[in-house]
């Protein structure tokens, strides 16, 4: 089949064919990166036409409880819902926090829905790289509503904010006023707080955890000019509050598109990506140079021995590889 054949089909809305698409561009060999760049380009045009969702929180806050609540009240508004996961732990433990368990079986049934869990074994680079292609072809599928999830331990929340239009952190009743350990740095990427699990015996600590997170985000710098993050309630068990997520979601939307923010964000980030690949591919061909390993070798020994500065030996090694190129 070629790449027009596959994108023709995951245009249709195919989830079989996207399915495949996916696994092309998850794909290391050489010949399928080549053709997962042709159906790529095939299908740029038509993606982009969706919210993209960034959602994170701690292990066990509700995650994908919550999807699987969220993700069935968009089906019934009328939604397509992608939803692909980023999961850290999976290259560093070779287990994983997101994908082990089977999660969000409902939503997985209904076939206005797509769920892809992390590629395995990958760095979060990696992961980010093929998640944000996926995210394109979800796209181009017709998927209008794309959640990137992760787990909120490491680094992946930045790479999913970086990659979505609007990020939402989950998080649990209780905790007092350490706010759960959940970091400043994370805590200031989103713009929207949510407290999940406002049920039951535990609707009285939601309703103090809310009006703690409320005061904190009061303390934070604004990330956009007419938007100001806020922290809503739900019930991910019980299916309550979606409907408040989602009038969030769309008066995020509203108001960053109404400043030009929404479409300034996208092209930062596909130029952002742009050079991140750039960097990547530079850094590849560097390291798989044959004749340049032993300069390499060399080099490192020179560093480690302090026997050069690592500035001097990179100024050294990046004049070899560029005479390289030059012969
Ligand atoms: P994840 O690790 O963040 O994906 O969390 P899970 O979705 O697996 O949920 C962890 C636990 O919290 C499970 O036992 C859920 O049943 C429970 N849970 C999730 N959402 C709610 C909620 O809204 N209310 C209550 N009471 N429990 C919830």
């Amino acid at each position: 089949m070629t790449e027009q054949d596959l994108a023709d089909q995951i245009r249709s809305g195919d989830r079989r064919a996207l399915a495949r698409g996916i696994t092309l561009v998850e794909s290391r060999r050489e010949d399928h990166r080549l053709a997962a760049e042709r159906l790529l380009d095939v299908l740029l045009p038509k993606a982009g036409r969706s919210i993209r969702l960034g959602i994170s929180g701690p292990p066990g806050v509700g995650k994908s409880t919550f999807i699987e609540a969220f993700g069935q009240y968009l089906i019934e508004q009328g939604h397509k819902v992608a939803v692909l996961a980023i999961d850290p732990s999976s290259k560093i433990s070779g287990g994983s926090i997101l994908g082990d368990k089977t999660r969000m079986t409902e939503l997985s049934r209904r076939k206005e829905a797509f769920i892809r869990p992390s590629p395995a074994g990958e760095t979060l680079g990696g992961v980010a790289r093929r998640t944000r292609e996926a995210m394109l072809l979800c796209e181009a599928a017709g998927f209008d509503v794309v959640i990137v999830e992760t787990v909120g331990v490491g680094q992946s929340e930045t790479a999913v904010a970086e990659m979505t239009d609007m990020f939402l952190l989950l998080l649990s009743p209780g905790g007092g006023d350490d706010l759960q350990g959940v970091k400043r740095g994370v805590m200031e990427l989103a713009d929207l707080l949510i407290v999940n699990k406002a049920d039951g015996d535990l609707a009285a600590a939601a309703e103090r955890t809310a009006s703690d997170y409320a005061h904190a985000l009061r303390l934070m710098h604004a990330l956009h000019q007419d938007w100001q993050p806020s922290v809503v309630k739900c019930s991910a068990l019980k299916g309550q509050g979606m409907d408040q997520v989602w009038d969030k979601v769309q008066a995020f939307r509203k108001a960053t598109t109404r400043t030009g923010e929404f479409d300034t964000r996208r092209r930062d980030q596909a130029r952002n990506w742009l050079w991140q690949e750039v960097s990547d591919g530079l850094l590849e061909r560097l390291k798989s140079a044959p004749d340049l390993a032993d300069r390499l070798a060399q080099l490192e020994t020179k560093v480690t021995q302090r026997k050069a500065s690592p500035a001097a030996a990179a100024r050294a090694l990046l004049s070899s590889f560029f005479k390289g190129l030059d012969e």
